[in-house]
């Protein structure tokens, strides 16, 4: 009998609403119409603010990651707003399953919840390790090729947005476009469209074109790249919306696709078997599902390459082989080796002025981090890294400075 409230079939079959976590708003938009065609109902949290920090603090210890904190303040914030149905609502957030503190998130939350009076909701763990099988959800193999071909749109409507939103002669063109695409994909997901091979092709051929047919200034900017954690990356909760700061600052910027991380969350456990050994059958399985990944990433390079006008990023396999004599690929503590690998990445596609953004105390970002500056710059001499703590009691202004520091740098060097 486990110690929490599971969520059952029941209540899945009641249509329970399912909350999730905001970190990318493309990204996760296109999480709900996927979850409700394979049997969820599920929405993701929109409420941002002072109020989501300050419940963060009241509930979580304040010397934990600080995506903890956030995603907790998140859900707390939500469920205290009187917006929903408390009896009626579950709650899921993700559970990496190695030896980074990611893994105990989902008992911070309960432990939350239990302080907050509000125990009797139940907490889904959504990961590929197997934890906590059992209850009324699923992660089934459907559901999980849909979260990944719902990445590889947002990765590429990402990649070409952030391509053209500094260039365009008209300002608001790109925004307006990616608002219309969000609606096409979600309407097509809802009728179970857009998500076969052959669709996916079809619909990334149509984003390239319509990107690239936005009229655009022949200009030359400051190119930024930004790697770090993966939610204080991407969530402009977790990174007191940095995209939106840089869009002030005349610059062009590049944040690598969502879908390198999963690639290497998978690469993880074949990484292990090769150097601690390990079932044969789970490598075969694991290298099966590495392949089904990169060939939706093999497709969606393609098209960008038929688009001259845009940098295509590099595939996985050739930014692993980036840190070959740098770090070691069994360095897989949060962002591991990828991040020290997406630095020299984005220096090598010409964006070598990099913003690396660090929750405060996270001991594994800080070593593949900022611990590989000196490093990294030996390789790729020239590269301007800047690295950026975010914690709820970093002022903004701070952080702020010091990118405007980093750019008046990038700018002499132009
Ligand atoms: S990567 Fe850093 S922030 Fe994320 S769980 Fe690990 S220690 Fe915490």
């Amino acid at each position: 009998m486990a110690d929490h409230a599971v969520f059952t079939e029941q209540m899945r079959k009641d249509g329970y609403l399912i909350l999730a976590p905001n970190m990318m708003d493309f990204h996760f938009a296109l999480l709900a119409p996927v979850f409700r065609l394979n049997g969820y109902n599920l929405e993701v949290l929109t409420n941002d603010g002072p109020n989501v920090v300050a419940e963060g603090l009241k509930y979580v210890h304040n010397d934990t990651c600080v995506p903890a904190l956030l995603v907790i303040g998140q859900f707390l914030d939500a469920l205290h707003s009187g917006r929903y149905d408390l009896h009626r609502v579950a709650l899921i957030i993700t559970q990496t399953g190695g030896g980074c503190r990611a893994s105990n998130y989902i008992f911070l939350l309960r432990k939350a919840l239990k302080k907050a009076g509000l125990d009797f909701i139940p907490v889904i763990s959504l990961n590929l390790s197997g934890l906590e099988r059992g209850g009324g959800f699923h992660l089934s193999l459907r559901l999980v090729r849909h979260i990944f071909i719902g990445a590889i749109y947002g990765d590429m409507i990402m990649l070409l947005s952030n391509q053209t939103r500094p260039y365009e002669n008209h300002r608001g063109d790109t925004d307006a476009l990616i608002r219309r695409w969000r609606e096409k994909l979600v309407d097509l997901f809802r009728a179970d469209r857009g998500l076969s091979k052959k669709e996916v092709r079809h619909y990334l051929e149509e984003i390239a074109a319509d990107f690239d047919a936005i009229p655009r200034a022949q200009a030359k900017k400051t190119r930024v790249g930004i790697v770090g954690e993966i939610y204080v990356k991407y969530s402009p909760l977790g990174n007191n919306h940095l995209e939106d700061f840089l869009r002030t600052q005349d610059c062009e910027y590049m944040v690598p696709g969502v879908s390198h991380f999963l690639q290497f969350k998978i690469d993880n456990r074949i990484e292990d078997i090769h150097l601690y050994g390990g079932s044969a059958v789970k490598l075969k399985a694991c290298e099966t599902f590495l392949r089904f990944v990169t060939g939706y990433e093999e497709m969606m390079l393609e098209v960008v390459k038929a688009h001259p006008s845009f940098i295509a990023p590099s595939s996985y396999a050739h930014t692993k082989t980036l840190v070959d004599g740098v770090i070691g690929h069994g360095s897989k503590m949060g962002e591991g080796w990828l991040l020290t690998a997406e630095m020299l990445e984005l220096a090598e596609n010409g964006f070598a002025n990099i913003i690396c953004a660090q929750p405060f105390g996270c001991l594994p970002n800080h070593i593949v981090g900022k611990g590989m500056i000196r490093r990294v710059s030996e390789v790729h001499p020239g590269i301007n890294i800047v690295p950026i703590d975010y914690d709820p009691s970093a002022t903004r202004v701070n952080q702020e400075n010091r990118i405007r520091l980093m750019l008046a740098v990038a700018r002499d060097q132009m």
